[in-house]
């Protein structure tokens, strides 16, 4: 049984041989990026105070943070770019999580609840598309706009705002509804109506003038067409069968649109150098170095 979700289909378009290294062998790098173990703090931090903010108790958001970022930091294996540090992540992400409390009112939001009366954040689906394919994943936000549509909103923490035309194509949205699309009867839902992003920007702070961390307001795209749907779980599906058959070329592009130079497994790859990574005890190594 293959189990793809959003994410491992665009890796596997991305550079299969990536794929190959990373989710079939689970070839790991030893430390972890900051900018993702910072997105995933920041990621819970939202979500907890959300929850607390349903019931009229949400914590203080910046104690929350600063409570998890610790704890990520303390576990060890950060590593982080030369641009940050970790004094310029809490500063940021303090910033982040304060903006956002105060932002929320105004987006004029309701989170959707489910028939239990928990919010919806973090939702994980799945649904068969084939007999041997499962298609995963987790919807961050669903919510209600002011004229009362379903939304599913991807959160994000990136360096700089996403293109409102991106979402168009993004496939991770495509992804979402799919999932979505096949649940909104036992979730006791309407269809959901738009696609979109919760960015927030992770500027450092700057130290005079110039522009710091930002919380936008979500942007959002109407939801896929029923063609668009059939195209994409088709891509899926060729994508797992690409897998079954273990094809799993390196796909390095061209020099401007490389994936190689954020590929964590680049020295594997070109050289057979695993510095810095761990591989699980039972990898045969031959067949991919
Ligand atoms: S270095 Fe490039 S070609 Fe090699 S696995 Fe990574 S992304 Fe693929």
């Amino acid at each position: 049984m293959i189990r793809l979700s959003p994410t491992a289909v665009l890796k596997y378009e991305t550079c299969p041989y990536q794929y190959l290294l990373e989710e079939v062998l689970r070839i790991r790098p030893a430390h972890r990026a900051a900018n993702l173990v910072f997105g995933t703090v920041l990621h819970r931090t939202v979500e907890d105070w959300l929850r607390g903010e349903l019931t009229g108790a949400a914590p203080d958001p910046v104690a929350v943070f600063d409570r998890d970022w610790a704890a990520a930091r303390n576990a060890g294996g950060v590593e982080y770019a030369a641009t940050q540090s970790p004094e310029s992540l809490t500063a940021t992400g303090r910033a982040l999580i304060t903006g956002f409390a105060t932002a929320w009112p105004t987006f004029q939001r309701l989170l959707a609840v489910g028939t239990d009366g928990t919010p919806l954040l973090e939702l994980k689906l799945e649904v068969q598309l084939g007999p041997r394919l499962v298609y995963v994943g987790r919807s961050d936000l669903l919510t209600f706009n002011r004229d009362g549509e379903l939304e599913c909103l991807d959160l994000k923490t990136p360096s700089t705002p996403t293109d409102l035309g991106w979402l168009a194509n993004a496939d991770q949205l495509t992804g979402y509804q799919l999932l979505l699309d096949a649940h909104v009867e036992r979730l006791e839902l309407p269809p959901v109506e738009r696609l979109g992003l919760l960015e927030l920007v992770k500027r450092k702070v700057p130290t005079r003038t110039g522009k710091g961390p930002e919380v936008l307001a979500p942007i959002a795209v109407p939801r896929r067409s029923a063609t668009e749907m059939t195209d994409y779980a088709q891509k899926v599906r060729w994508v797992a069968e690409d897998i079954e058959r273990g094809r799993f070329p390196k796909r390095g592009l061209m020099a401007h649109n490389t994936p190689c130079e954020l590929c964590a497994v680049r020295g594997l790859c070109r050289s057979g150098d695993l510095e810095g990574l761990i591989v699980p005890p039972k990898t045969a190594l031959a067949s991919v170095a």
